[in-house]
């Protein structure tokens, strides 16, 4: 029997657990160091729900590296409002470097889409997009997604840093609904 977690009136089970998700964001980190190895990326991760995903990530890249944090919200409870809103920006300058866009999940690829756009006007030496979780059927924009962990079915999880209002973040697998209230 798989493993419940119970956050306020919702129940989850878990989908991929802890040692699946610790080995592939290792091979995730090996793939970018062959490719970044001599390039000192800048990791930019998306709070709240990429903190964990990036941390484990940057420990995978062995060469130099920096990380700085943005924050962006579209979502409200189990849903995407579909409006972004970029409310801490990076002040690390961002002109001629390799930046590695760190996600927790791309759904509607509302967020990252919003976010390249924004981006690519400060003139980065290159843009990639590391996410551990993609929605690949849920996805609405052409965003090319170079790096992903897992693909998934459009069901909303939590764990991994992902929450549903803030409780689950902690979870080391990934859990998804299983008692829907609609
Ligand atoms: P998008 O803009 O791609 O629709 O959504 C991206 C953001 O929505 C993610 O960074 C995440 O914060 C949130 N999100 C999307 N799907 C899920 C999900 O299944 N669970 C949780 N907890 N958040 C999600």
């Amino acid at each position: 029997m798989k493993p419940i977690f119970k956050a306020h009136d919702l129940s989850f089970e878990e989908m991929i657990d802890e040692a699946t998700i610790h080995a592939r964001v290792q091979e995730m980190g090996t793939q970018l160091q062959e490719l970044y190895f001599d390039k000192n990326p800048l990791f930019i991760g998306v709070l709240n729900g990429a903190f964990l995903f990036a941390a484990d990530l940057i420990r995978a890249f062995e060469s130099p590296c920096e990380i700085d944090f943005v924050r962006m919200s579209s979502y409200k409870g189990l849903r995407s409002t579909g409006q972004v809103t970029i409310t801490l920006e990076s002040k690390i300058e961002i002109k001629g470097r390799h930046l590695i866009i760190v996600e927790d999940i791309v759904d509607t690829g509302n967020t990252l889409y919003a976010f390249c756009q924004d981006i690519e006007k400060q003139e980065p030496a290159s843009v990639a997009i590391a996410t551990l979780l993609i929605k690949p059927e849920a996805v609405q924009h052409n965003l090319k997604v170079d790096f992903v962990g897992f693909e998934i079915p459009p069901k909303f999880v939590i764990g991994c840093g992902l929450d549903y209002n803030e409780q689950g973040r902690h979870l080391r697998g990934i859990y998804q609904l299983i008692t829907s209230i609609f």
